[in-house]
């Protein structure tokens, strides 16, 4: 570590995870299944979007084939291409917002978008001349000073299948999609409430970023074959991580200077990175280069996250000293907890089915089926503020 103020960061960081840790959640209280779409949970994950921006002003629009009911108290507003009025535009005013559409203006405290009977919905949201994005699910616009505050609320069936179209690989078999997506769900399912308002963010503070998979692709496919299902350790659901790919073998978060109470997690043998282990190499300063430490994963993130994700993109590597630089060679992608998705990939070719390559990458687990947490029961809000922790994989 570069100073001892960083080191004493490190360790309240990290107590203060093994405490989050012992809140999970036990995955056993199974509600009465909502009315909702054939493939639903019935459990809504809230993601805050775009507030890295900071917006005074959004725009919400309806692609085409899809029709949008925005809510502004007693009004009801319908956004179709057909019908001429497909986009609405929201700023801050008074106590609340402003929605234009048109010629009409209607003020409220709150908007609501969703489809015609309330349900998920394809929208366009945008920021003028800064973003636009996706989204499947259904969008609450309020306001919090001179800032619009954007969450989007979906089915943790749909986040979970935006994770898995995101995480694998094109070419990656049924059953390495299957596993993960559960280990996807398990994430979602343990780690909620990241934030006071809502679950998940959209920066790299809480990865997600994300857009939802075609209807009938491999990633929607392999949701829906295992639907539910969450990985369990003492009966109860962790954050499972994952990594891009290991070096041969899979990391303790022990041996990368990490703590978590939730799983132990093993170093387990992987076959196929022995054998075909993903290079990679760069240079960084000699600078740059003190707070590095092949076994201090906070130390890496934390470098990435200023040099970028090229830097240094495993904790396997050997360095050697070139003048005022630092020249890495590594192996691995990722942090090398947990599930290594390369691995998982070529197990699958061989044969294995998605509960053994999870059973493998996580001894001591059992998939179990979790339909419900509890709407804010808990799992790891305490680690809020600490924007460094637990992200899946890096
Ligand atoms: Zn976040
Ligand atoms: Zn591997």
């Amino acid at each position: 570590m570069k100073s001892t103020n960083a080191a004493a960061l490190l360790i309240v960081r990290l107590s203060l995870t093994a405490a989050a840790l012992l809140l999970l959640p036990v995955c056993s209280t199974v509600l009465a299944q909502s009315v909702r779409g054939e493939g639903s949970s019935g459990v809504d994950i809230h993601i805050g979007v775009l507030g890295l921006f900071h917006p005074s002003q959004v725009s919400v629009s309806a692609p085409i084939g899809s029709a949008l009911v925005l809510h502004t108290g007693d009004e009801r507003i319908v956004l179709e291409k057909s019908s001429g009025v497909d986009s609405a535009s929201i700023r801050v005013s008074g106590d609340g917002v402003a929605v234009t559409t048109g010629t009409r203006v209607v003020r409220a405290s709150k908007l609501t978008v969703s489809g015609r009977n309330g349900e998920e919905v394809e929208f366009v949201l945008a920021i003028p001349e800064k973003i636009t994005r996706r989204y499947r699910g259904t969008l609450q616009i309020t306001r919090s000073d001179d800032t619009l505050i954007a969450i989007v609320t979906m089915d943790r069936e749909t986040a979970v299948a935006s994770v898995v179209a995101a995480e694998s690989a094109p070419d990656a078999p049924l059953e390495a999609l299957k596993a993960q997506a559960v280990a996807a769900r398990s994430y979602l399912a343990a780690s909620r409430g990241r934030h006071q308002e809502f679950d998940f963010c959209d920066t790299t503070h809480c990865q997600f970023l994300r857009e939802p998979p075609a209807y009938g692709s491999a990633a929607a496919v392999a949701v829906a074959a295992t639907r539910d299902l969450v990985l369990e350790y003492e009966s109860r659901p962790f954050p499972a991580m994952y990594t891009r790919s290991c070096s041969g073998r899979t990391r303790t978060p022990a041996q990368l200077g990490l703590s978590s109470a939730a799983y132990p997690y093993y170093s387990v043998e992987c076959k196929y990175c022995r054998a075909h282990p993903a290079r990679w190499s760069s240079r960084i300063s000699a600078q740059d280069a003190t707070a590095l430490h092949s076994s201090d994963e906070a130390a890496r993130l934390s470098l990435d996250r200023r040099l970028g994700w090229a830097a240094v993109q495993s904790n396997d590597f050997v360095a050697k000293k070139e003048s005022d630089e630092l020249l890495l060679a590594g192996t691995g992608k990722g942090h090398g907890i947990g599930l290594c998705q390369s691995g998982a990939k070529a197990m699958a070719e061989q044969g294995a089915d998605f509960r053994q390559i999870l059973s493998h990458y996580y001894p001591n687990t059992t998939v179990s089926a979790c339909p419900t947490l509890p709407q804010g029961s808990g799992g790891l809000h305490r680690l809020r503020d600490f924007p460094d922790f637990h992200l899946p994989h890096e």
